[in-house]
């Protein structure tokens, strides 16, 4: 079963097909999307999104850029009860981006981020990491943070050999999206050569970030195994393995 780990059906890019889109995740072959929430709103509509389609999926939680948003008298009690919903698998996206100047102030986006991580341990759920030219202070805070129990995934990965490493020895997985299939990447595929078969995560992060040959084009799930073809040829594997491989990955980090 092919699975994409990371799709934001309540962009306004899907406001009209979504039910296009499903259809042809489904006749893809995919019984899995999960929807990631940045900020409320976004929280609120893949919540709603995972209610009326079968196999959408959702987490919830505020992105680094919306952490000025995160009201924690307002939100916890918000993000705990989505939490009880049986199709909401995880807390995210959260996490630490430091690529614009003026982005959130770091010292906040690291509260806002160690507050989810800890709701999300205490609730026995995944964290679902966005990290942007944020490496050593994001992993700093997983080490810190980290429910090793419930565990999580680096989103999107862009980091190092060596942060992986360190990363699966939090008991960590990642999730690689088209970037790997673009012809400038340049560390994505030495880790995917280096990661185990059972740390690997495939995502597509629509609706941006489109794989070759439809990079520049809005993403959509069915995309995904366009990088289960990459990943498959980096690592020298059929692309059915990887598929059933990465598809046991998300059952066993997601729990549906
Ligand atoms: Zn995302």
């Amino acid at each position: 079963m092919l699975r994409d780990t990371h799709a934001h059906l309540d962009d306004a890019q899907f406001n009209q097909d979504v039910p296009g889109v499903i259809d042809r995740a489904k006749a893809a072959g995919m019984d899995f999307i999960l929807d990631p929430g940045c900020d409320e709103a976004t929280s609120a509509q893949a919540v709603a999104l995972s209610e009326h389609w079968d196999i959408v999926y959702a987490a919830v939680g505020f992105h680094p850029s919306d952490c000025e948003a995160f009201d924690p008298d307002r939100h916890l009690p918000m993000l705990t009860r989505w939490c009880q919903k049986p199709k909401t698998l995880a807390i995210g996206e959260i996490g630490l981006d430091y690529h614009y100047d003026d982005g959130a102030p770091k010292a906040l986006q690291q509260k806002v981020f160690a507050t989810q991580m800890e709701l999300a341990g205490n609730l026995g759920l995944p964290v679902i990491i966005h990290d942007r030219d944020a490496h050593g202070d994001s992993l700093a805070m997983v080490q810190a943070h980290l429910n090793r129990e419930t565990s999580g995934v680096f989103h999107s990965y862009s980091g190092s050999v060596e942060t992986a490493r360190q990363i699966f020895d939090l008991g960590m997985m990642i999730a690689i999206g088209g970037p790997l299939t673009f012809k400038n990447a340049r560390k994505t595929p030495d880790v995917v050569a280096y990661a185990p078969l059972d740390r690997l995560l495939i995502e597509t992060d629509s609706p941006y970030m489109a794989p070759v040959p439809r990079r520049g084009q809005r993403n959509e799930p069915s995309f995904v195994r366009l990088v289960a073809e990459k990943m498959a040829a980096i690592k020298k594997l059929d692309v059915e393995t990887v598929i059933e491989a990465t598809a046991a990955n998300a059952q066993r980090l997601f729990q549906f």
